[in-house]
């Protein structure tokens, strides 16, 4: 690579000191270039040794060929040209040497060295997290019937949480929904909560918006639950809420069906029975026929169905017509509007439907679990 060189110190000799400077300036442009290449480990010594090789390297060729056989009045200003070559070429080899070291050598190399044959570098890309597929499938089946998604706050007022839910200070099922609370400085005028379901949206939708109301609110979760199988002290709900004039019960048991034979397939059936929660009247638990053995409570093998211990049937998620003292709570008039009002378990449903059976496998981010549902 330095044969032009080689014959310029061959030929030219350095006679006078009007010829130094354009001789000097060509060598650095020449070195330039071949440090542009110098890559990767390789070819940085192959480089370091042509230019600064104790015998044949081009810094001691200039020593032997220019230097040295200088005439004395140019040698002064021979040695100056040299060092200033010397210290331009020491500084660029030790910056290549750092820059191939730190890795940022590839990147140049990609950049000034492109070879178009080379098979393409693949990066593995990631892919959504299981609950997060299982999010965008109900909000896609809700959204497709009319409803909004809305999101709101984790970190919420015990009013919005509980009171204005319909759940005042000393009722017991504040017990069941025991939370984090927030440290706060004394003399904070209000205590705060982690949310512990997603229908604070609810009330903070309605006092923003007129009747009609159709939205889902998708979101974490908090309850001080102990770790185990089936609980975990964060999970994952889509509450719904429809609110108009005219919505009936019809309507309601209607679009929870719907939703159960879109998520679970056609041939599933749904009922509901009874059941209590402060913010709806009358309320229900919705069960779907277990999707596994038909409904029939026996597996394919003859035994025991085990995803739903031979009863036919699998508890999904409470509901029911929202209780009117909630309307008062958002200055609608309970006497004109009427409407339901539901609560998913994200994590619950998402370990039925793809027989997971350990809720704690979606938070420790094992790989082998997150590749089953690319
Ligand atoms: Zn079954």
């Amino acid at each position: 690579m330095n044969s032009t060189i080689d014959k310029k110190l061959a030929e030219l000799g350095v006679s006078e000191a009007a010829g130094l400077a354009p001789l000097f300036a060509e060598v650095r442009a020449r070195f330039d270039a071949d440090a542009a290449v110098a890559t990767d480990e390789f070819a940085w010594k192959a480089f370091r040794d042509a230019w600064l090789g104790r015998k044949n390297g081009v810094l001691a060729r200039i020593t032997d060929n220019w230097l040295k056989p200088a005439a004395p009045e140019l040698k002064r200003a021979v040695g100056a040209a040299l060092n200033e070559l010397r210290a331009h070429v020491e500084a660029r080899i030790e910056g290549r040497r750092l820059a191939i070291e730190s890795g940022a050598g590839s990147a140049t190399a990609a950049r000034d060295a492109v070879d178009l044959s080379l098979p393409g570098v693949t990066r593995p890309i990631g892919s959504r997290h299981l609950l997060r597929q299982v999010f965008q499938e109900i909000e896609d089946i809700f959204v497709s019937i009319g409803f909004s998604v809305v999101e709101g706050p984790e970190i919420e007022t015990p009013y919005y949480n509980f009171e204005a839910l319909n759940i005042p200070e000393h009722h017991p099922v504040r017990d069941d929904m025991d939370t984090f609370y927030l440290e706060l400085p004394n003399g904070a005028a209000t205590p705060l909560l982690l949310r512990t379901h997603t229908s604070p949206v609810q009330i903070r939708t309605m006092e923003k918006h007129e009747p009609p109301v159709r939205v889902i609110v998708p979101g974490k979760v908090y309850r001080r639950d102990n770790p185990d199988a089936t609980h975990s002290f964060a999970f994952h709900q889509i509450e719904g809420l429809a609110v108009d004039t005219d919505i009936t019960f019809c309507d309601f048991t209607g679009t929870i069906d719907y939703f159960v034979k879109q998520f679970f397939g056609a041939s599933v059936k749904t009922r509901f029975r009874p059941s209590y929660f402060p913010f709806t009247e009358p309320s229900v638990e919705f069960d779907v026929s277990c999707p596994f053995c038909g409904g029939s409570g026996t597996a394919a093998s003859g035994g025991t169905c085990s995803k739903c211990k031979g009863a036919g049937w699998i508890e999904l998620f409470g509901a029911g017509m929202v209780d009117p003292a909630v309307y008062g709570f958002v200055n609608y008039d309970a006497t004109k509007v009427s409407g339901f009002a539901f609560g998913i378990g994200i994590d619950r449903l998402a370990m039925l439907k793809y027989g997971i059976d350990d809720i704690q496998v979606f938070f420790q981010n094992d790989v082998r679990f997150l590749r089953q549902f690319p």
